[in-house]
Formats: C-alpha cells, structure tokens, sequence
C-alpha cells in the first residue's frame, strides 16, 4: 500500500512496478487529493518555477519535457501536477483519489487501512504523505488572547487579502521572504525572525545542503523530531531581495516574546499593533492517520533506520519517504526508491519465516 501520490509516493510506486509488482493485484496508491500533483496543486499562486528552488526529476521523465511554455515564470501549481499527472500516465500508476486515509491499525498482523470510504488492508505500507497537511506554528504566551487573525503559509492565496491589515511576517526562510516581499507592497509589514537571516550570493550551497540532510538523518535515527532540510538553502540575493532593501521592508526584529490582544511584544517592553500573525514556520510530517501503528518515542520522535533512515526501525513494515532528511524533491525520489525495494525485502523475510 502506498499513501500519498507527490514525488515520494510516484517514486516508490515506479520502483514497486520495477521490481515486478502489479498496481491491483499487488499494491495499490491512494491519495488524499482531487487531482495529480501532490501538495504542489495547493501552492500559492505567484509561487513560479522561478522561485521555487528546483523540481527534480521523476525516476524515468524529465520535468522538463512536460513543460509546453518556455521561461520560468510558469505557476509551480499548474506545471509540478502537469508534470505529475503524465508520469502516472506514462508509467500505467493508477492512483485511487480522492481516499483521504483517517486511521491505519493491525489486526491480526495485518494492517487495516481505513479511509471515509473504503477499507484497505495490506501487509506493508509506504506512506509518503508528505508535510503539506501538518503546518507547524510555535506556543507563545497569548497567543489564545489575540483578537486578530493568525495564519500560516498554507493559508497564503494572495497579498490583495492583507490589504489595510498591519501584518507581522514571522520566519526566516524562503517562504517569509517571499511572502513578505507580496504582501509588503500592499500594506505595514513587521519582520521578525528568530536568527538574523543569511544572505547569499552565489548558486545553492551543495555542501551545506548535504551537511544539512546529515544532520537531520542522525535526529531521526535517534528518535528526534526532524528539523527542515529545505531550510538551509540561504537566502538568495535575488532582484526582488534588492528592492525590498531598497523599500525598506528588510528591517529585521528578532522574535517577539508574547502575543497581546492587539499585537506583539518583546522582552524590553516594545509593543506592535498587529491586525495579523502570519507564521512561516514550517511543516511537520502529515502523519496523524498512522498514530495507532507508529512506534512514537518520549521526544515525540520515531526513530528511523534504513540505507535513507525511511524504515521505522520498531516496525519495519512501514515505510516514510519524504520524511525528515528525505523531505526534498531530490530527497524524496531517492527515499522512494529505497523504501519500495526494503519493504519488499523486509516483507519477503517475513514471509519466509512464516
Ligand atoms: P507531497 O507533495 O506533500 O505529497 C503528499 C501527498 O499525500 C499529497 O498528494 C496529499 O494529498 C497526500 N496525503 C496527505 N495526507 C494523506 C492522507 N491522510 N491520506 C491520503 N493521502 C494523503 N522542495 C524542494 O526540493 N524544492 C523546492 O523548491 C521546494 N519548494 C517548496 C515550496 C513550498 C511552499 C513548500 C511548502 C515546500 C517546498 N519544498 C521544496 C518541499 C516539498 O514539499 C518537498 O520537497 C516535496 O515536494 C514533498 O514531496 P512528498 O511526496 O513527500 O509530499
């Protein structure tokens, strides 16, 4: 059983047929969504092919290939579930949507999986459902006292909604930036981030990209909470960076200590009036629906092993690509590939001892 149809879910049902298996017969992908295109179809509109950091191919079909207008400012959210959408095509990986899986549980060493509509069972899962449904917003004292609104990057359409609206803009990433840059140009913007934000120049630091997913291996194969791989990236000192310099809007406060009725407030008693939160905070993984089978540790935690840390290590029958280190469209093409073929071998080993 494969959950979830985004990068890691087509990954690993190309590499179950690879090895020899049937989608029907012998594994079936299910997805919570309407149509192809993983959390990429839930995107924001002005998030282009420019400004996201890069798709990386499908095992098997160039992105590339699937993109019939030229340039980079096509919307993320109409050419990654174009693109998704001929993979399933070409590769026959019938995808059953929409089945949003609520709860997964063993009866009698099977696993039951249970969506509003139908029953499944199966005798391994692949879960690869992504952070998408899973925004992470961190406690702060008052935050149940503020009379505004508190939204996160999930909740971003347009910056037209924060019209007239003082907003502070939390986070440090690529997503803060880019959505303060929009909404900036429409209304007040506060800026604030827990670390002074790091400015780079040059192309994408593959060294500090790869010591990033290191250090977020050995977190899970403790049983720790992942931290973002896609964090690391640095913020590219793009034109857009330019002008919000220029504008002004760049002027950085470091974390508020509380939320108020009408605002925030820092340690030294400073005070802003704010009509929204937006959190760019990031996601965790979407993994709810598996709370009666994952092995969870005292830190929260599940602790990972496997070539790519995607094997639960106290249930070896369920596998998690896109999670933790593999939570990158590279990362989770690869982790698909390794989960489909150790859940096969895990499952034949199984077998043989029965
Ligand atoms: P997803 O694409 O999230 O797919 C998960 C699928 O599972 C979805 O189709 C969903 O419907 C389904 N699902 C979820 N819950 C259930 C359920 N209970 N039952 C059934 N189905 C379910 N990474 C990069 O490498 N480069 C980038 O440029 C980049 N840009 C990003 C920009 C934004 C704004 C965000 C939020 C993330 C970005 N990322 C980027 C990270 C990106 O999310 C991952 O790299 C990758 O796309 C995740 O793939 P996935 O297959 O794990 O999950």
């Amino acid at each position: 059983m494969v959950i979830g149809a985004g990068q890691a879910g087509l990954s690993a049902a190309y590499h179950l047929k690879k090895l020899g298996l049937e989608i029907g017969p012998d594994f079936i992908v299910l997805d919570a969504a309407s149509a192809a295109g993983g959390a990429w179809q839930y995107r924001w509109p002005s998030l282009t092919l420019s400004t996201v950091n890069k798709i990386h191919d499908l095992p098997g079909m160039a992105f590339d290939e699937t993109l019939d207008t030229a340039g980079t400012t096509v919307q993320a959210s109409i050419a990654v579930p174009h693109y998704f959408d001929l993979y399933e095509q070409k590769f026959g990986i019938r995808v059953f949507r929409p089945v949003k899986v609520e709860n997964v549980y063993l009866h009698n060493d099977r696993f039951y999986i249970d969506s509003q509509k139908t029953l499944f069972s199966a005798m391994g899962i692949i879960n690869a459902t992504g952070t998408w449904e899973n925004p992470y917003i961190p406690a702060y004292p008052g935050a149940e006292l503020f009379m505004g609104e508190q939204l996160h990057t999930k909740d971003f359409k347009t910056a037209d909604y924060f019209k007239g609206k003082r907003v502070v803009v939390v986070g440090g990433g690529i997503s803060a930036i880019q959505l303060l840059d929009q909404i900036s140009k429409v209304t007040a913007t506060i800026w604030v981030t827990r670390r002074p934000p790091v400015f780079r120049e040059g192309p994408f630091d593959d060294v500090a990209g790869h010591k990033a997913v290191a250090m977020v291996e050995e977190r899970v194969r403790n049983g720790l909470i992942p931290s973002s791989v896609v964090s690391v990236t640095g913020l590219p000192l793009s034109p857009e960076v330019v002008d919000m310099k220029r504008r002004g809007v760049l002027n950085r406060f470091p974390m508020f200590s509380e939320i108020t009725r009408d605002g925030v407030k820092w340690e030294d008693g400073r005070e802003e009036k704010a009509d929204v939160i937006l959190w760019n905070t990031g996601f965790r993984g979407a993994l709810e629906h598996l709370k009666a089978v994952l092995p969870r540790e005292e830190t929260g935690g599940i602790i990972m092993s496997g070539r790519l840390a995607t094997m639960v290590a106290k249930e070896p029958r369920i596998h998690l690509p896109g999670y933790g280190p593999s939570a990158s469209t590279i990362g989770a093409n690869r982790a698909g590939a390794v989960a489909a073929r150790e859940l096969m071998a895990t499952l034949n080993i199984l077998e043989s001892h029965h």
